[in-house]
C-alpha cells in the first residue's frame, strides 16, 4: 500500500492550499499512499495575517502552510510536488496526471483542491493594499479595519458587501468608478445616508500598504485607510472541467457534503468546490474529503477479503 517514493499513490490531491493538506494529513494517517501536486499559490497568498482559524488566528498564510508541512511529514506515505498539474486522463482506479514538466503519475482517487483565483482588476494602486489595507472578506479582516473610513469598491455584491461591512464600521463610502449602478441600489444607499462617489477612480493612494485616499478622476480626493472590495473569481484549474465534472455557473465544482463528485473517483474540496471562502471551511472540507475516499477504499478491501476466502 505504501511506496513513497514511485510514480504511483493511492490518492493524488491537485492543490496543497488548506483543503489539500488538510486531506493529506487524514488520508497520511489512514496509511494511503498521497501525491500532492501543488503549484503553491494559495488564494490568500496576498495577505499578511490570516484570521478566524481556531488555534491560528493572525499568523500568516506562509507561517500556516509551513506547520501544516511539518505536521504532514509525520506522515512518510505523503509526497509533494511543487509543480502544476496540466492533463489529466483515466477514470476511477487509474488516473493518470501529467504535470507541466511532463512527468507522469497515478493515482486510484483523485481530490482536486484546486481553489479559486482573483481575476485582475484595472484599479491603479490597489497592487500596494491588497492585502494591507484592501481586502475581500470582513470576516477575515473586517475586525482589524474596524471604525476606520471604509471604500467599499462596487463590483459584484455590492450591496451585501456594504450592509456585511456596516458591521465592523459606520463610515463606509461606495466607490462606483464611473460604472452605473441600479437604481433600486442607489436608493438603498441614500436611504441610509451611505455617501457613493460616482466618478471613475484614478488611483488608490497609499503609503508603505496603508490606504491614504481614493483619488478620483476628476480631481477629488477622498480620504480612506480600508477598502473593501469583491474581486471576480475564476475556478483555480480547468482540470476538473476538462476531465468532465459538473460544475454550476461559477464555475465551483459540483459536490455533496463528503466531496464526491458526479465523476466516480473524483473529489472535490475548498474553495474551489464550494462558495464558503474560509480557511476553516477549506480545512474541513478536506478532512471530510479524505475520510470519504479512505471509506472507498476501505469498502472495497472489505469485500475483496470475503472474495479472497
Ligand atoms: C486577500 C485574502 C485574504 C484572506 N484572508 C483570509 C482569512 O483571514 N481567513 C480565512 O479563513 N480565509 C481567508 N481568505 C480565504 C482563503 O484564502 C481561502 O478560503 C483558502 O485559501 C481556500 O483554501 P483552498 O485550499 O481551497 O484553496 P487555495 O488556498 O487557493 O489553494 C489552492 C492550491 O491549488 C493550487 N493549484 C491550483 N491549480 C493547480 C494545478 N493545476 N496544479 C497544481 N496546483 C494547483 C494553487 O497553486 C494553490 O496552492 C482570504 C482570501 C484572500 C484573497
Amino acid at each position: 500500500m505504501l511506496n513513497p517514493s514511485s510514480n504511483s499513490a493511492d490518492v493524488i490531491i491537485i492543490g496543497g492550499g488548506p483543503a489539500g493538506m488538510s486531506a493529506a494529513l487524514v488520508l497520511g494517517r489512514a496509511r494511503r499512499s498521497v501525491l500532492v501536486i501543488d503549484e503553491a499559490l494559495p488564494r490568500h497568498r496576498v495577505t499578511r495575517e490570516s484570521h478566524g482559524f481556531l488555534t491560528r488566528d493572525g499568523v500568516s498564510p506562509s507561517e500556516l502552510r509551513k506547520v501544516a508541512r511539518e505536521q504532514i511529514a509525520a506522515y512518510p506515505s505523503v509526497r509533494f510536488v511543487q509543480t502544476a498539474a496540466a492533463s489529466i486522463e483515466g477514470s476511477d482506479g487509474a488516473f493518470r496526471v501529467t504535470t507541466s514538466e511532463g512527468e507522469t503519475h497515478t493515482g486510484r482517487k483523485l481530490l482536486f483542491a484546486t481553489g479559486m483565483k482573483d481575476l485582475p482588476m484595472n484599479l491603479k494602486g490597489l497592487e500596494h493594499v491588497y492585502g494591507k489595507s484592501a481586502y475581500v472578506c470582513p470576516y477575515c479582516d473586517g475586525w482589524e479595519m474596524r471604525d476606520r473610513p471604509i471604500a467599499v469598491i462596487a463590483g459584484d455584491h455590492t450591496m451585501h458587501l456594504t450592509r456585511t461591512i456596516s458591521g465592523w464600521s459606520n463610515d463606509v463610502a461606495v466607490f462606483t468608478d464611473g460604472t452605473p449602478r441600479p437604481e433600486e441600489e442607489m436608493t438603498e444607499f441614500r436611504r441610509r445616508g451611505i455617501p457613493v462617489y460616482e466618478a471613475p477612480i484614478r488611483e488608490i493612494s497609499s503609503e508603505a500598504g496603508e490606504t491614504v485616499a481614493i483619488i478620483l478622476e476628476d480631481g477629488r480626493e477622498i480620504p480612506r485607510t480600508a477598502i473593501f472590495f469583491a474581486p471576480k473569481l475564476a475556478p483555480g484549474s480547468d482540470l476538473p472541467v476538462k476531465l468532465g465534472c459538473a460544475v454550476n455557473e461559477f464555475g465551483t465544482m459540483i459536490v455533496d457534503e463528503l466531496g464526491r463528485s458526479d465523476l466516480p473517483g473524483v473529489f472535490g474540496a475548498g474553495d474551489g468546490a464550494s462558495q464558503k471562502y474560509q480557511v476553516a471551511a477549506a480545512v474541513a472540507a478536506g478532512s471530510m474529503a479524505g475520510v470519504a475516499i479512505n471509506t472507498e477504499f476501505l469498502e472495497s478491501d472489505w469485500e475483496k477479503r470475503v472474495q479472497a476466502r
